[in-house]
């Protein structure tokens, strides 16, 4: 098969990545999604056209989303997710002595299933008994959600669904279904390619949590390979907690270095 799969990333770049099979592709209820076979990347998930996650790259972006904002809570016990059906987050959570309850909150099915039957090991913290999912969407979810310690955004890109996911009142509301101590944190895409998308996360961010910070990781398939996380959070971030992880991106002087940005990205959030 000679066949590339390219993500336009923006009206004037593209990805392309030589595919060896196309192993799932149905128009769900809210997005197209495909799961591919690539030579370099191995199995892909892509919805809407566009790169979520790889088997090769994949725990850059779940180790970095997760850690990075539990091991700067005191005692994290109960966590959420809302998107992020992959499981990956989940996976990664879940790691954590001490989670009681960690919940997915997904909008569509069928990216569940999709990574239960073709990404198995991402999927794999699903069935624990401390995960609870919930198939609705995020945005009214949270408005009812209480005592949360830490709440991670972890959503496609701020069009159709997602698109509520990157405004001020969203993140008012995870804002008030956070406890005392608590901190979210959210993707906020490419400083080279969306730098307005992560002024608006991190300006919508900081007019509900007194600390708002950004923090960086590399993913090769995102656009652009750098990608941007907002951390939003009630009190001064404390020294991280030591844990002892098995990852393979995340380090303990990653958890602190990450926060370092290029002089370009400290400019385009000042
Ligand atoms: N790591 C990925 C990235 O940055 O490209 C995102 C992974 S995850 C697959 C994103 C998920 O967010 C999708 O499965 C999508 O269905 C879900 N989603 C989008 N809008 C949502 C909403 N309003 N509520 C809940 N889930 C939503």
């Amino acid at each position: 098969m000679n066949t590339w799969f390219t993500e336009l990333q923006t009206h004037n770049v593209s990805l392309g990545l030589k595919m060896e099979d196309v192993l799932w592709h149905e128009k769900t209820p809210y997005q197209e999604l495909a799961v591919l076979e690539t030579e370099a990347y191995g199995r892909m998930l892509v919805l809407d056209g566009a790169i979520q996650t790889t088997a090769s790259d994949e725990f850059v972006y779940h180790e970095m989303i997760a850690h990075v904002p539990l091991l700067l809570h005191s005692k994290p016990r109960k966590v959420a997710v809302i998107g992020g059906g992959d499981g990956g987050a989940i996976r990664e959570i879940l790691r954590h002595p001490g989670i009681e309850e960690a919940h997915l909150i997904e909008i569509d099915e069928k990216v569940m299933e999709a990574s239960k039957r073709f990404f198995p090991e991402i999927a794999v913290g699903l069935e624990d008994d401390r995960a609870h999912i919930h198939f609705t969407d995020g945005i009214a979810w949270v408005k009812q959600a209480k005592d949360f310690d830490v709440i991670l955004v972890d959503s496609t890109d701020p069009v159709g669904p997602a698109e509520g996911l990157f405004v001020p009142e969203f993140y008012q509301s995870i804002y008030d279904a956070l406890s005392d101590g608590g901190i979210m944190v959210a993707q906020s895409e490419s400083p080279f390619l969306e730098p307005d998308i992560i002024r608006r996360v991190m300006d919508g961010v900081s007019r509900s949590f007194p600390v708002t910070r950004l923090y960086l990781a590399s993913v090769p398939t995102y656009p652009s390979g750098l990608w941007s996380f907002t951390l939003g959070a009630k009190n001064t971030l404390p020294a991280p907690r030591q844990v002892p992880l098995k990852t393979r991106y995340w380090t303990p002087d990653i958890q602190k270095s990450c926060f370092h940005l290029p002089g370009f990205v400290e400019e385009l959030i000042r």
